[in-house]
């Protein structure tokens, strides 16, 4: 017998970004804990049972929490219906089969350390470059939504969203994002790689990751308010989430910049002392490595410009 879930908690609304797209707001019947309960970058597990096929039972997956811990009534999850799972049992599938009201499995216990303070650190005065694809973004609203519901008068200055997307209806969050940036500071950059079809578009076109382009750094640089040359460790950090190939891209294009990526195979592939802090974080969605260590000339090269960039910053520095 395929092992069930047991329910606690309902599903409250559904709001639809696309038929694809959503956002599930989610209350648990047990209380939410006073205080901070999770840090902006967590995630939690949620689960549902498949009724119409029940020997395949109940299936979980990781979430990131899209809101703020201060909002305490429900909590929200920005999904993507994933259109080839890879498992006999997608939970995506199961989700878009509830209707508000439902009941489902959300465990209560909030997980992770891509955070602010498990990351860059939360005493960090360096600009904060967030880089989604996707769903990617969720633990970044819960970041910048968080900055403004615990200080009601801070500057997200020190933040810059950039969010990759394939047409630009499935830039989930855009009006509030275009508000925080409008009234607060955010720095804001939607991007939409199917221009061919989205002709209607008129911002800025391509993969999240091509903003790191060597041809158009300058620019993002200018978008920014960084020096020409500034979109460097000195003072910038990158948080990324979503799949593999928009991490991958992201490391590889920031290399020659000198970003050090946070993660201990790829740093011991390509040379980097233990006692250097790291520079660019991430959180994957998918299983597969974003940086195919095996690849010999890819790390080849990728040390060859990091160590050449290191040994520049690090010159200057002395
Ligand atoms: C820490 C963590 C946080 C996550 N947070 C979110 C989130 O906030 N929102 C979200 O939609 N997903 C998120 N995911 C992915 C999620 O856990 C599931 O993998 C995804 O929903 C697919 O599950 P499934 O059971 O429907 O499909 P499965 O049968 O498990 O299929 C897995 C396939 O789905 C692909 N996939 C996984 N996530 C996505 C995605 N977001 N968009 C497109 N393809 C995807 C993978 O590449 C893989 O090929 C997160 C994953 C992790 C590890």
């Amino acid at each position: 017998m395929a092992r069930l879930l047991t329910y606690n908690a309902t599903l409250v609304e559904r709001t639809d970004i696309t038929d694809k797209l959503a956002v599930f707001r989610v209350r648990p019947d047990e209380a939410i804990p006073e205080g901070a309960w999770f840090v902006p970058g967590q995630y939690m597990v949620l689960g549902l049972n498949n009724e119409e096929k029940p020997e395949l039972g109940g299936v979980q997956r990781p979430m990131s929490i899209a809101s703020p811990p201060e909002q305490r009534d429900v909590i929200d999850f920005y999904i993507r219906f994933v259109d080839r799972p890879e498992s006999n049992n997608p939970l995506t599938h199961l989700l878009w089969k509830i209707k508000d009201g439902d009941r489902m499995y959300c465990r209560l216990r909030p997980t992770g350390k891509f955070t602010i303070r498990d990351t860059v650190g939360d005493d960090d005065s360096r600009l904060r470059v967030l880089v989604a694809a996707g769903t990617g973004l969720a633990p970044f609203t819960s970041i910048v939504d968080s900055v403004r519901a615990s200080t009601p008068e801070a500057s997200l200055s020190n933040y810059a969203i950039i969010h990759g997307a394939s047409y630009s209806a499935d830039l989930g969050y855009r009006e509030h994002l275009e508000g925080l940036a409008k009234n607060h500071g955010l720095h804001y950059l939607p991007t939409v790689s199917r221009t061919h079809q989205d002709t209607g578009w008129k911002g800025a076109a391509g993969r999240a990751e091509d903003f790191f382009k060597p041809e158009r750094l300058a620019d993002l640089e200018s978008r920014l308010g960084l020096p020409e040359g500034g979109f460097n460790p000195e003072r910038v950090q990158v948080l990324i989430c979503g799949l593999q190939g928009t991490i991958g891209m992201c490391i590889q294009r920031l290399c020659g910049r000198g970003f050090i990526p946070d993660n201990r195979r790829t740093r011991r592939a390509l040379g980097i002392d233990e006692g250097l802090k790291s520079d660019l974080f991430y959180e994957a969605y998918d299983t597969t490595p974003p940086v195919d260590l095996k690849d010999e000339a890819l790390v080849a090269r990728l040390k060859d410009e990091l160590h050449t960039a290191l040994a520049a910053r690090f010159n200057r520095a002395d």
